[in-house]
């Protein structure tokens, strides 16, 4: 079995602390991963209103948002000016890519992107996709290959910026394996590579998982599905307070056999006249608030031999 390990870096906490801590692990455990940078300003004080939003207090209880994020990260943005992270951090970013690690953009400004892309036009969404890939470019010196949503928040416009932009392979949505995206009516060429395992925060204080069982239920989760995995995790999470339950499930997977790569790894793995065509959907997913971009139903049969497009449920991995 595959595993594509996914990094969202949100934070520019999470780039200076939390990223180089994953590369260590990653190294000492023979993983690879992809590092998915959030590199423009940090406005993670203004997710601070989402607390204020039905059905987040319960998320903030269960994940201890300020203990996780530092009191500083949730000041960014609204009492204290957001920092540029690629301006700050870019050299954190480079040795990353210089490490031998997958690097692709993950948001300009994480905030803004999730909080409003679902409720943007066309010229909104190529305009903060297309800082996002300047703003790669003044770091890297080249412009982002692939891509991961903030939130997995999408829409039309985002998908077709990433096919303009030429990213063969991109990872905005949750779902049960990789597929091209049809929107209404529009099929996209920049293949999908879905997320699908739950995320750490999703478990956190569900069904009475404590941190020391995390590794545990994420591994058996990855076992109980057949086919390659793809798992998305968090600079600010398991590259910093969840660090040993991030280190454990690594050796569970190495015990098993379990090669941990790259998207991009992943994506040249895969035979892509098997690939089908699927639906995007707005859904949920249990343990986190608000909807987000989901796989939905197969939509070219031609092309789906040996795959299901079927959503699927989450909550029968706990
Ligand atoms: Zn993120």
């Amino acid at each position: 079995m595959r595993v594509a390990l996914k990094v969202d870096v949100d934070t520019l906490r999470g780039t200076r602390v939390g990223v180089p801590a994953l590369q260590q692990l990653f190294r000492d455990a023979g993983a690879d991963a992809t590092f998915l940078f959030s590199v423009g300003p940090d406005h993670t004080g203004r997710a601070l209103r989402r607390v204020f939003r039905r059905g987040f207090l319960g998320k903030v209880k269960r994940t201890s948002i300020v203990r996780n994020y530092g009191l500083g990260t949730l000041l960014y943005g609204t009492l204290l000016p957001g920092p540029r992270v690629g301006r700050r951090a870019g050299a954190i970013m480079r040795a990353t890519h210089a490490l031998g690690f997958e690097v692709g953009l993950h948001a300009y400004d994480h905030v803004r992107w999730q909080d409003f892309v679902t409720h943007r036009g066309e010229g909104w969404t190529f305009r903060e996709f297309a800082r996002g890939g300047d703003a790669f470019q003044s770091v890297f010196g080249f412009r982002p290959q692939t891509a991961g949503a903030a939130g997995w928040q999408m829409n039309v416009h985002a998908f077709a910026a990433e096919e303009a932009a030429g990213l063969r392979y991109a990872s905005d949505c949750r779902g049960s394996g990789p597929f091209y995206p049809m929107i209404e009516g529009r099929v996209f060429r920049c293949l999908q590579i879905p997320s699908t395992l739950p995320t750490l925060d999703e478990l956190i204080g569900r069904h009475g998982i404590r941190e020391a069982a995390l590794a545990g239920v994420l591994f058996e989760a990855s076992q109980r599905r057949a086919g390659d995995q793809v798992f998305t995790l968090h600079a600010e999470l398991e590259g910093i307070r969840y660090r040993a339950a991030l280190e454990r499930l690594l050796a569970l997977w190495r015990e098993a056999g379990v090669s941990c790569m790259s998207l991009g790894s992943f994506y040249r793995g895969l035979d892509l006249t098997r690939v089908p065509v699927c639906e995007i959907r707005m859904g949920s997913v249990p343990g986190r608030s608000g909807r987000l971009v989901r796989q939905g139903p197969v939509r070219d049969p031609v092309r789906t031999a040996g795959a299901s497009g079927e959503p699927i449920p989450l909550s029968a991995f706990l």
